[in-house]
């Protein structure tokens, strides 16, 4: 027996998983190849970033108080805005999160009379509450801006009468959600995003068209910065932190759009100005340094399970042949004590709180109990491996991350592994 083989059986796991995975990774290396090839690519383009951008070891100290001056905050704006394409960036531990980041580009953008147009159906679910869609204290709603949205066809492609006819005179910012995030919805290539974004511009050329780039960042070789989007915006404890980044977001675009939510982040008259970096610049340009390798590996562990849960008789989205476009998994279990399985396991593969039990719980905002696994380094950091599941019909189980392959690896085989001593599946 191989020394590798023996270290995964005396670390919980059955022969028969084992086996299952060797098999599985074997039929995948090609499409691991081809993953390990986009993440060179990205990384080259990270690495040139750096070197254009004159990024110095003075950089990585930080300011505190207001900021003024901070060079190292300014070079990684700089970084950002040359791997996405753009003409600034705004890349800020201020930003809370990726909603926030969302809702500083927004908010910042648009004016009393403004509406905000989805061609890809309905929005993430806590920008519902930024916007207004569900009534919330503060949204844009109350300030007199409006939404409006149409549904992708049922085949998954865009509805293009239906964008036509949904955008009107008051149209200002057209909102395209790339990743489905929970939704049933199919996730969007960035060629997909051209050509609506072509098509969008091409009834009103002053639209301003902002893609909601969450974990989809370095999936591609390309961003939808460079297919004609006038912003991206994106979470840094998502795919750009590569892990390393305990805070923060990024809104890249336009230049005179990134001013105007600066505006909105720090206030009018200050913008990028103002905004210590506090020392956390180090972990920022870090943690986009490893974001190439580490969306990689995340997307690799999805593929994984998909094609072990797929062979095993269960349905994945997207399926583990399909191309990707974010490294989000879902699988449909169909039973409840199948989802808590798969979460126990993921936590119990878990570098932190490996040894809790995540049990289902009523989470604001849900309509259904919900399970989740997390043993994260940085609290919430859904680029580290993750899952989550509402307690309904269908019983699917949405995952995403792993800072390393190997993790990844293991926590999908530990989910297996404890269906297995419950008895709820054979393999
Ligand atoms: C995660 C996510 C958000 C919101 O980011 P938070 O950091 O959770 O606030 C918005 N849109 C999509 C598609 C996401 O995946």
């Amino acid at each position: 027996m191989d020394q590798i083989k023996s270290y995964y059986l005396s670390s919980g796991i059955s022969e028969q998983v084992y086996d299952l995975f060797a098999e599985a990774e074997e039929q995948l290396s090609e499409r691991f190849r081809t993953i390990d090839q986009i993440a060179e690519i990205n990384q080259l383009k990270v690495l040139r970033a750096m070197q254009e951008a004159g990024f110095a070891e003075a950089h990585l100290s930080g300011t505190t108080g207001y900021g003024y001056n901070d060079d190292g905050r300014d070079a990684l704006e700089k970084i950002y805005a040359k791997v996405f394409r753009t003409e600034d960036a705004l890349v800020r531990q201020q930003i809370t999160c990726g909603t926030h980041a969302l809702a500083v580009a927004l908010a910042g953008n648009l004016r009393p009379g403004d509406e905000i147009f989805s061609p890809v159906g309905r929005v993430y679910d806590t920008l519902e509450g930024v916007i207004g869609v569900r009534e919330t204290p503060g949204s844009l709603a109350e300030f007199g801006i409006t939404f409006s949205k149409c549904d992708l066809k049922a085949d998954g492609s865009f509805d293009y009468d239906a964008i036509r006819a949904g955008i009107n005179e008051h149209t200002k910012i057209i909102e395209i959600q790339r990743s489905k995030g929970y939704d049933v919805r199919p996730s969007l290539s960035v060629a997909e995003i051209g050509e609506l974004i072509a098509f969008c511009h091409g009834i009103k050329e002053d639209l301003i068209i902002l893609v909601d780039n969450c974990y989809g960042e370095f999936v591609d070789v390309i961003e939808p910065s460079e297919v004609g989007a006038d912003l991206v915006v994106g979470s840094l404890i998502k795919n750009p932190g590569g892990g390393l980044a305990p805070i923060g977001g990024y809104i890249c675009g336009k230049k005179a759009y990134v001013e105007q939510a600066a505006y909105r982040l720090t206030t009018p008259g200050l913008g990028k100005e103002v905004g210590a970096s506090l020392g956390v610049t180090r972990q920022l340009a870090q943690g986009l340094f490893f974001a190439p390798t580490v969306t990689a590996a995340a997307e690799k562990g999805a593929i994984l399970a998909a094609y072990v849960y797929e062979k095993l008789g269960f349905v994945a989205v997207p399926t583990a042949d399909e191309a990707r476009n974010d490294i989000i998994q879902a699988v449909t279990f169909g039973k409840p004590e199948l989802i808590k399985a798969f979460c126990e396991g993921i936590q119990a593969a878990a570098p932190v709180d490996s040894f809790v039990t995540p049990v289902p719980w009523a989470m604001p905002g849900y309509d259904s109990e919900v399970i989740m696994a997390a043993g994260a380094f940085v609290s919430g950091a859904s680029i580290e491996l993750s899952a989550d599941a509402p307690m309904k019909e269908p019983y699917a189980v949405y995952f995403q991350g792993g800072l390393t392959y190997p993790h990844a690896k293991y926590g999908i085989m530990m989910s297996l592994q404890k269906m297995v001593e419950k008895g709820l599946v054979m393999c």
